[in-house]
């Protein structure tokens, strides 16, 4: 069983895109004008009713984006990538909507509220605007204050029962019942785009929640409490799902385990030591590596060139074709890897020191 609270490291995409249903994201790639770079590798590999927003894109109608964030440490590159899509839909006009998670932070990670908070904005939405979120065209809040969310999750819950959220997310006797609604805050943060202020009004305007796999048991919930709740006409929400950046020594990446990942904060000393003690695709020895080729699939410099660093596949296939003939070394490479590492996390740093102040004033810290 998948949830978003617990996820094993293994994950067989393809199996459980079959077991629940999600479509892969290369069948209507095709039909995108301008397809996101983490769509034309494949890391955003599937899609449910993603055609909805495809056609709003490409026919200039309103849609929204529902990205909710959890803070747990601080902010990472496997973080970033999600920001990454946000922008891609900003310069679709979309509607971007941030709910900060805390009242599931308090109910299924016991953090207390003023933490969680401090956390979202320092950290998280700090980052998310250096990184180029427009802080007048996003919504952000904490679930916690917002209650048009809180209303409308209270009023949804009707449309669920306990043996339905015990099938979907494994809970058992023992979980208590903040964490057992916390799911249904999370539906109303989904879907509450398609409704006025006051709940009773309408509006037509699809929505698309870009996720990990982990959390597809909110999709499907949400997507199950959308078309029973006739009364509201909701359309069902889009999501997308892409899959999880590898932790630095090959493991999972975790914001509790800093040799996994590169934070957003790392100074250039922390990133080279990182960059050049990761796991790579190369060989055991130079001689082999030259004769054989490196192994880029199983190498996370590679992995991080593909998900964050080249945006230009015609470098990016150099890489890999470089690497495959054994031509290019996994010094050379990594060297390239962690100055361009350096370099954008010097721009990100100069940046982050406006987008605070910003950040405070939005969620009044
Ligand atoms: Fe990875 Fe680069 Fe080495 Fe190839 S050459 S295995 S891409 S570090």
């Amino acid at each position: 069983m998948i949830t978003p609270w617990e996820i094993s490291d293994i994950i067989d995409y393809k199996k459980t895109m079959e077991n629940f249903g999600i479509k892969p994201i290369n069948e209507i790639i095709k039909s995108i004008e301008n397809p996101h770079h983490l769509m034309r590798r494949g890391i955003i590999f599937g899609h449910r009713d993603f055609e909805r927003i495809v056609d709003a894109m490409k026919n200039k109608k309103k849609f929204a984006v529902v990205s909710g964030m959890m803070p747990s440490g601080r902010m990472h590159f496997g973080h970033k990538m999600i920001v990454d899509q946000l922008l891609y839909y900003q310069d679709y006009n979309a509607e971007i909507h941030i709910p900060i998670a805390d009242l599931e932070a308090y109910s299924a990670r016991g953090m207390d509220f003023e933490t969680t908070k401090k956390l979202a904005v320092e950290e998280y939405i700090t980052n998310y605007i250096a990184l180029g979120l427009d802080p007048e065209k996003i919504n952000v809040y904490l679930q916690s204050k917002y209650n048009k969310v809180k209303d409308l999750a209270f009023i949804l819950s009707k449309r669920t029962n306990l043996s339905e959220m015990r099938a979907i997310y494994g809970f058992g006797g023992e979980t208590n019942i903040g964490h057992l609604f916390a799911p249904l805050i999370q539906v109303a943060d989904i879907l509450h785009p398609q409704l006025e202020e006051d709940l009773k009004i309408r509006r037509e305007i699809p929505v698309v929640v870009p996720v990990g796999i982990d959390q597809d048991p909110h999709i499907r919930l949400t997507r199950d409490i959308a078309n029973r709740a006739k009364e509201y006409k909701f359309i069902p929400p889009s999501s997308t799902y892409h899959r999880f950046m590898t932790g630095l020594l090959g493991g999972k990446m975790s914001s509790s385990k800093p040799e996994t990942a590169v934070f957003l904060t790392d100074d250039e000393k922390g990133v080279k030591k990182k960059i050049m003690s990761c796991k790579t695709g190369g060989r055991e020895t130079l001689e082999e590596h030259k004769k054989l080729g490196g192994v880029p699939e199983e190498c996370v410099v590679y992995e991080l060139y593909a998900y964050h660093l080249i945006k230009d596949d015609k470098e990016l296939l150099e890489i890999y074709e470089t690497c495959k003939k054994g031509e290019l070394t996994c010094g050379k490479c990594k060297k390239y890897c962690y100055e361009k590492i350096v370099e954008f996390l010097k721009d990100l740093h100069e940046k982050r020191e406006v987008a605070k102040e910003i950040a405070h004033k939005i969620i009044n810290l």
